[in-house]
């Protein structure tokens, strides 16, 4: 990567944490709960679920137990409410350790950094993204971005974070000065997509061969050596201190 990134953005499961399938537990209550249909998100598999958009998730799931759209619609509120309830329950009750490795160590490191900005890109809703980060005081690294609730599509998402940083910064971001953290092709798909460079990850559920095929910039089995994580996200050279990133010095 030639200069350090302005914005990094991170994806959720599988990148930040392992939420050991809390959000589809809620989901089958929700569906449950709402619908008296639990049974259709059972048969998914979590591959499946990777690295989707929680509203699309929700549409398929309906769609493919027969609910028709216009009850899917009128009763959608009250599944969302219901889904953050299980979601908020499950992670209470599922407590461990769950932040993947060497992600405190790296978020502590980038944040305290000049001139770079710390961001969200998730397919969660943005109450459950919340919920996810919170038991583990991940939340303080992450001012905004963009969420789930905002699109069905992943790329959209990212857009609607770059265009949230450029309001907090009172200025236009490039997109090339823009970084993705995710463990999914969905998310490689979808920084591509945006414009954005991308650093995988194989903490997720994707292997590493498959993730490797799809030519992320970067590629990491975690983020547990700092000085490689670094590197890989493009701050390899930069030392705390040593004056702005090259993006600042033009
Ligand atoms: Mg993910």
């Amino acid at each position: 990567m030639k200069s350090a990134p302005r914005l990094v953005l991170f994806d959720i499961d599988g990148t930040l944490i392992d939420a050991y399938g809390a959000g589809r537990r809620a989901l089958e209550e929700a569906f449950s709960l709402t619908f008296d249909r639990g049974d259709v998100a059972r048969h998914l598999d979590a591959v499946w679920f990777a690295g989707k958009t929680d509203l699309f998730i929700f549409q398929e799931v309906a769609a493919s137990a027969g609910i028709p759209s216009w009850e899917y619609e009128r009763r959608y509120a009250e599944l969302e409410s219901c889904y953050l309830e299980r979601l908020r329950a499950g992670l209470v009750q599922h407590s461990g350790k769950r932040v993947l490795p060497g992600v405190e160590a790296i978020l502590e490191e980038l944040s305290g950094r000049e001139g770079v900005a710390l961001g969200l890109m998730t397919g969660n809703l943005e109450a459950g993204a919340r919920l996810k980060l919170e038991p583990w005081k991940l939340n303080r690294f992450f001012p905004s971005g963009g969420f789930g609730s905002a699109a069905l599509d992943r790329s959209e998402i990212g857009i609607v974070a770059l265009k949230r940083y450029e309001r907090r910064v009172g200025g236009p971001i490039a997109p090339a000065d823009v970084l993705l953290v995710g463990d999914t092709l969905h998310d490689i798909a979808a920084a591509r997509a945006c414009g954005f460079r991308v650093l995988a990850v194989g903490t997720g559920w994707t292997g590493a061969e498959e993730i490797r095929s799809a030519s992320p910039d970067r590629y990491l089995d975690d983020l547990s050596e700092s000085a490689a994580a670094l590197d890989a996200l493009g701050f390899g050279t930069l030392e705390r201190g040593s004056g702005p990133p090259a993006w600042r010095r033009s």
